[in-house]
């Protein structure tokens, strides 16, 4: 779950990392007032689950209360990444001297926590690793001891060589901010970037936290975070009926059981020249109702062109996949052609029922996914 730079901020506040004050607006005139409050200029940004919003437009300075209204009225409603700016945060400008970037994420190759600073921040970290990596330094946390206080100094002084001054802060930060991250229970931190003020001074004017979603069922306090009207709304309704659905760039909707099947199926669209809409686990016990809610969900997509659904029939019944499919066919139009692959569990009920509507039904994977890669007009 991602949530927002403001409510990053919070926790990193609780756990004493250096954040300038600033409050959200929903409106252009609680933006005028909140900067009038603060009585400096301002920064007005866009509260979004996007990155790269500064490039985008979406993080403003403004001199005066009456600027920091019109820039918000701008952010307000601007579209980033395709998602709607509902809210806006307003904190003062800060007075820039340099821009680091200190970060945290699990690595799965290693099975620990990485911690990663780089004194190229400001931009994406990941053009940083691709054009200068040995600008990005990194320590592993061993699980059983936590982060050791010579571990945070290491990086501290590679970030700052030859300035003990800043040195010592940034290993105070990076011990508070990996804290935070264990604390929070995310699978990412990121402080992007870590400024210096003229006066020497360290602190974080971005804040970037991914909380693991296996948290979520066990801290209360953490999913209340969540901010279900900035997600994208085809996730979010296919999340609350027990489907897992990622909206891809092309043009072939999916719809698999099994995340493993679901890789596997979006390789071979790919393998034979289309490109996969979205990803789509319809889960291992599936009823009709979720076949149904996921044809919604795909069809609701205007760049699909072509329909496939892989069904490996094991706890999944073939048969409840086929009367999901002909049920959906009767409530909502079809309008581009679907092509079934289906086998295991029940597989011939399945072709029966599916054939009683009309649909005809394959058991051959590599057979279907051409198919459907063709029909799409790839
Ligand atoms: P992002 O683009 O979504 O990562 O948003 P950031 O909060 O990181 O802001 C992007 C960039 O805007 C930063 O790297 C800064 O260069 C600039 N910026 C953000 N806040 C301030 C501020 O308070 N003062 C100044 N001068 N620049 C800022
Ligand atoms: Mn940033």
């Amino acid at each position: 779950m991602n949530i927002h730079e403001y409510q990053a901020k919070e926790i990193f506040r609780q756990h004493g990392i250096p954040v300038p004050p600033g409050e959200v607006a929903t409106t252009a005139e609680q933006a005028e007032k909140i900067a009038a409050k603060l009585g400096t200029k301002v920064v007005v940004k866009a509260q979004v689950h996007a990155g790269g919003r500064g490039k985008a437009g979406g993080v403003k300075l403004a001199a005066t209360p009456a600027q920091a209204r019109e820039v918000a009225s701008e952010i307000l409603g601007m579209q980033i990444k395709g998602l709607t700016v509902a809210r806006v945060l307003v904190t003062p400008a800060e007075e820039i001297e340099h821009e680091a970037y200190v970060g945290a994420i699990v690595d799965r190759a290693s099975g620990t926590v990485v911690l990663m600073a780089s004194p190229e921040g400001g931009i994406d970290i990941e053009e940083v690793a691709a054009k200068t990596p040995e600008l990005i330094f990194r320590e592993h946390v061993d699980p059983r001891y936590g982060l050791l206080p010579h571990q945070a100094s290491r990086l501290a002084h590679k970030l700052y060589p030859g300035d003990p001054g800043r040195a010592r802060q940034a290993a105070d930060i990076i011990r508070k901010l990996y804290a935070s991250m264990v604390d929070a229970g995310a699978s990412l931190i990121e402080i992007n970037p870590l400024i210096t003020t003229p006066s020497g001074e360290l602190r974080a004017i971005d804040a970037k936290i991914n909380i693991d979603d296996n948290e979520l069922s066990r801290r209360e306090e953490i999913s209340a975070l969540r901010d279900i009207e900035s997600e994208a709304p085809a996730e979010v309704e296919a999340r609350s009926k027990g489907l897992t659905y990622i909206k891809l760039e092309g043009n072939v909707g999916c719809c698999v059981n099994g995340a493993g099947l679901a890789m596997a199926t979006m390789d071979l669209v790919k393998h034979y020249g289309g490109e996969p809409a979205n990803f789509l686990d319809i889960g291992g016990s599936s009823s009709p109702e979720k076949v149904v809610t996921a044809l919604r969900i795909i069809m609701a997509d205007p760049a699909v062109k072509s329909i496939l659904f892989n069904i490996f029939g094991g706890i999944t019944r073939c048969d409840d996949v086929a009367n999901g499919i002909v049920e959906a066919s009767k409530g909502i139009e079809l309008k581009v052609p679907i092509t079934i692959r289906l086998t295991g569990t029940n597989e011939q009920q399945a072709v029966r029922i599916l054939e009683g509507a009309g649909f005809s039904a394959m058991t051959d994977m590599d057979e279907a996914v051409r198919k459907a890669v063709e029909l799409a007009g790839n």
